[in-house]
């Protein structure tokens, strides 16, 4: 015979229940899922599908992400029932649950939600007077949110400037930007006067000491810049993609991961403005919003993620790894997972140089948005990332030219971008064109092109995006480690086998052992964002295996 989990008599007495005729309770009693968490242990994060739920013994906070960080706005007690708000809306969780101490909770589903309120009206008179109180305390909430935590000032074309800004952009920190140039009137009046680069405030009060750089404003806001320890199981390096995903399972199967980003996380998928082929998200995924995601569940596993530091050496010690940081900072690892993807290619035109950060920029971030509307703004590249960019600002530009050097996309860019661009009547593609010179006078102003069988045409410009592609940089790796003509990373079976060991190498194992690569870095691999997620992953299983082989835990050893 069937064993309730749940006793009627354990339930009949919250008021939810107590409406509740005898037959349907016992038959909730039946059906219901007996959730025991332990304190700390979280019930539901905030995005998940939304359950209904009753807390039968002990207490739960409820947390709401506000402007970037988990804050505790509410909390449950023994009887309360929750879940009711998003089931009756359609929507996800919008708040997260966690035991404040040892608790014991009743989880039903949407059918066995409905059957509770079909099945008296009492009780559907409660749910919805709790639904409505709710919806309220959310509505005045809501008001009492500060809208940014960050207020940065400075020039558009002030380089830190738009390092700061596009960190918190990719890390999707609610920011105020007062361009110094454009809007001196909004200038707070406590800057002091003298400043010439930027300044940023965090938290409405912490001013970020001067010069402002993106590691203060990390440490500002309370993102990790110095690593805990000096031993690890395996440190990461890179935070795009395949290194977030190499963290993720990294930690969630047990290792000891330090991840170490030079900049913050997302690499180039961070800077896509719409990544429409991800599995799992049929209406596509901003980047960042990508990024983000994956950094908090790289962090809820456990890894510890170091951000705005540069690896700038790897060297293989005694049974392991030593890793480098920029400062000199070594730390000792059992294996290394390289996961620094490419840099884009620079463009060969006259002045280009002169311009960077002044107009002319490489890649295009979404942050950007602000700085083109009603602008006239060109784009020279014909891939998918040229696209995604092209179709992006253009509901923000006056015009967006996308200049080709070949005879048009069709050979470069997925079909479905060449159908987006169709519709929007500011887009212009230009075939067979390349850019000779770029001019003005402090920023850029002009643009010269040459056309096939056409004289070259100079004409005002506003922005210049340049994605052309991009390369490995990997020359600071050690010289010992295979690469193919073009710098990229030899793994598994690019490689001969090892005549003095037991075994060959791994896949995604270079031909040093214990190292690893993964992602856009790695010879031969399909430069997209799933099979970097892929190849992360599946490297945490080599590295297993790898370990298995190898002795306990490497002491910290100068580097070689
Ligand atoms: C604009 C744009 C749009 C795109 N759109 C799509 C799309 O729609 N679908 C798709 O599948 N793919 C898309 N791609 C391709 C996809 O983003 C890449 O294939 C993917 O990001 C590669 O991931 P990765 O982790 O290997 O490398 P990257 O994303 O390049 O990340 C590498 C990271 O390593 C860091 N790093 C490098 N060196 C060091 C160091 N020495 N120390 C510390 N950190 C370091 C970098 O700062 C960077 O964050 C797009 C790319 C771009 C640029």
């Amino acid at each position: 015979m069937e064993v309730p989990l749940f006793h009627v008599d354990e339930i009949r007495h919250f008021p939810l229940m107590a409406c509740l005729p005898e037959r349907q309770l016992e038959r909730i009693a039946r059906g219901a899922a007996d959730l025991r968490l332990q304190e700390g242990e979280w019930l539901i994060r905030e995005g998940e599908q939304p359950w209904f739920f009753l807390l039968v013994e002990g207490a739960l906070d409820v947390l709401k992400e506000l402007t970037g960080k988990d804050q505790v706005v509410n909390r449950y007690k023994e009887g309360d029932f929750f879940g009711e708000v998003p089931l009756l809306l359609g929507t996800v969780t919008f708040a997260s649950l966690r035991a404040k101490e040892n608790s014991r909770v009743m989880k039903l589903d949407r059918v066995q939600f409905k059957e509770i309120i079909d099945s008296s009206p009492d009780c559907s008179a409660l749910v919805m007077k709790t639904m409505t109180s709710r919806i309220n305390m959310i509505q005045d909430r809501m008001l009492d949110i500060p809208v940014s935590r960050v207020l940065v000032v400075g020039s558009q074309y002030d380089t830190d400037c738009r390092d700061i800004r596009s960190f918190l952009s990719v890390n999707r920190i609610p920011y105020e930007w007062v361009d110094k140039e454009r809007e001196p009137e909004r200038v707070p009046a406590c800057m002091p006067a003298e400043l010439n680069g930027p300044a940023v405030v965090v938290d409405h009060a912490f001013c970020v000491g001067q010069p402002p750089t993106v590691r203060k404003v990390a440490a500002a806001l309370g993102y990790r810049t110095e690593p805990r320890g000096d031993g690890y199981d395996v440190v990461v390096v890179g935070g795009g993609p395949a290194g977030l995903a190499a963290a993720v399972y990294g930690a969630s199967e047990g290792l000891n991961v330090l991840l170490v980003e030079r900049a913050s996380v997302g690499g180039q998928a961070g800077t896509s403005s719409r990544i429409e082929n991800y599995l799992g998200f049929p209406g596509g995924i901003s980047g960042d919003e990508l990024s983000e995601r994956a950094l908090r569940q790289a962090e809820r596993f456990g890894s510890e993620i170091v951000l705005t530091r540069d690896v700038q050496n790897v060297a293989q010690i005694d049974g392991g790894w030593c890793v480098e940081l920029d400062g000199g900072k070594r730390i000792s690892t059992r294996a290394v997972i390289l996961a620094t993807g490419v840099d884009w290619r620079r463009l060969e035109a006259e002045n280009i140089d002169r311009f960077m950060g002044r107009g002319v920029l490489y890649g295009a971030s979404r942050m950007e948005a602000q700085t083109v509307v009603g602008k006239k703004v060109f784009i020279v590249g014909g891939g998918n990332s040229a696209g995604q960019a092209a179709m992006f600002f253009s509901g923000y530009a006056e015009s967006v030219t996308v200049l080709v050097r070949g005879e048009g996309l069709k050979l470069t860019m997925s079909q479905y971008l060449i159908e987006q661009i169709k519709t929007r009547p500011n887009i212009t593609i230009e075939p067979y064109t390349t850019v000779v010179s770029v001019g003005g006078e402090h920023a850029l102003e002009t643009i010269c092109t040459k056309t096939r069988g056409e004289e070259p045409r100079t004409r005002p410009a506003d922005a210049l995006f340049v994605m052309i592609g991009a390369n490995a940089n990997t020359g600071w790796l050690p010289a010992e480690l295979k690469r193919d003509e073009l710098g990229y990373v030899c793994t598994g079976r690019d490689l001969p086998g090892w005549a003095d060991k037991e075994r060959n190498p791994y896949p995604l194992e270079t031909n040093l052992p214990g190292l690893f690569c993964v992602g856009d870095v790695r010879h031969a691999s399909i430069k997209r964002v799933s099979s970097g997620v892929g190849e992360g992953s599946m490297a945490i299983a080599f590295v297993h295996q790898y370990l298995a082989t190898v002795q306990a835990p490497v002491e910290q050893v100068a580097l070689v």
